[in-house]
């Protein structure tokens, strides 16, 4: 049997395939999304995240598609002009780039792939609407520390801010009251299925929107987060969703409560180390990312200075063992390995040693 460690979608969380096995035995998937039993199954989600994340009351929680759908969304209800953006890789310049496409103007202060950004240096233009953050920057294993978000935050006290957390959650611990909106989606960190968003916002987003359809622009159809929000209340979805998906994420964060997020959050700090402590011992491995403070807890990538990722990824596979590759033109020369809470302390012990044997 193989296990996946990879950066999303990764290993299902354990108690996936009981969960699916529980959602069929009671036609989860065959009752209507605008029933009693539907909305008990979405109550139970929303419950179970908001003590999981410590999301507070005024912070409601939408389901959308995708991680993707969300960065459309942001833009196309809470942004008229111009949005602002945070861009060190891949998916953060993907969401830049969904500003310009929906003919917004956006706005960024962008550093080299492998590098954190300097918050002294980031200066939000005043005519910027919103602030992009990504706080886990998945191509590269950049993490942008969290106490960070607070001094952007004091200068910035008019501007909405959302918060990219797709592959930190839930090890991440954001402070709320620092940000207007978080969102991410189930495959990484939850160990879920691919093919549900979470979207957290505050009145605050809701408010942008209202103002922008007051004015004659287009928010967007069914899931506008105003039509997601009014739904929401009461425990629905706009359109027929993945009852399925939200029944098993409710399953996997009500198991994660019940294991506890200090315990996950302090079994995640115990395994990026090990791997990262690996990764410096090793003599034909190294990490990528050079100051500390910026290394990614959930996502460890690495430079491979004996033969190619392609050589790691076969040394690892033989003994069952799946990692990812560097991403995009990094796909030969880097790995990527993915420290979730569904990857155990002795998966990461048994990877830790055979990394140090690669090359050997
Ligand atoms: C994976 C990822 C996304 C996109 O998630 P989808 O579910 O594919 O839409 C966005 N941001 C980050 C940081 C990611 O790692």
């Amino acid at each position: 049997m193989k296990i996946y460690l990879t950066p999303g979608p990764s290993e299902n969380y354990f108690i996936v395939e009981e969960a699916i096995k529980e959602a069929l035995q009671k036609k989860v998937t065959a009752i209507s999304h605008r029933s009693k039993e539907f909305k008990i199954i979405f109550e139970h989600t929303v419950t179970q995240l908001k003590e999981l994340l410590q999301i507070p009351d005024d912070f409601s929680i939408a389901f959308t598609g995708s991680a993707n759908e969300i960065w459309e969304r942001i833009l196309q209800n809470c942004v008229e002009k111009e949005s602002f953006h945070l861009v060190n890789g891949s998916f953060s310049r993907k969401f830049y780039r969904f500003s310009e496409q929906l003919n917004l103007s956006p706005s960024k202060y962008e550093v080299d792939f492998s590098k954190g950004f300097l918050v002294e240096n980031i200066d939000v233009p005043s005519s910027a609407e919103l602030i992009a953050l990504i706080q886990n920057e998945t191509s590269s294993g950049v993490q942008f520390p969290i106490e960070n978000i607070a001094k952007i935050r004091e200068q910035n006290k008019d501007k909405l801010i959302v918060v990219d957390a797709v592959s930190s959650l839930p090890y991440a611990n954001l402070d709320f009251s620092q940000i207007d909106s978080l969102y991410f989606s189930v495959q990484k960190g939850f160990g879920v299925p691919a093919g549900l968003g979470v979207w957290v916002y505050n009145q605050k987003m809701i408010e942008k929107a209202q103002q922008l359809e007051a004015k004659g622009k287009s928010i967007g159809t069914y899931h506008s987060i105003l039509e997601l929000d009014k739904y929401a209340k009461e425990n629905q979805t706009p359109e027929t969703p993945n009852v399925l998906a939200i029944f098993v994420l409710g399953k996997v964060v009500e198991a994660m409560n019940k294991k506890g997020i200090a315990m996950i959050r302090r079994e995640t700090d115990y395994k990026a180390e090990l791997l990262y402590h690996t990764l410096e011992q090793s003599e034909f491995l190294s990490p990528l990312v050079n100051e500390k403070s910026q290394r990614s807890k959930t996502v460890i990538v690495a430079n491979v200075e004996k033969g190619t990722s392609s050589d790691v990824l076969a040394f690892l596979e033989k003994r069952g063992i799946i990692i990812g590759k560097g991403y995009g033109s990094f796909k030969d020369s880097q790995i990527r390995i993915a420290n979730f809470p569904t990857h155990s302390k002795e998966l990461m012990e048994q990877v830790a040693d055979l990394l140090m044997l690669y090359g050997k």
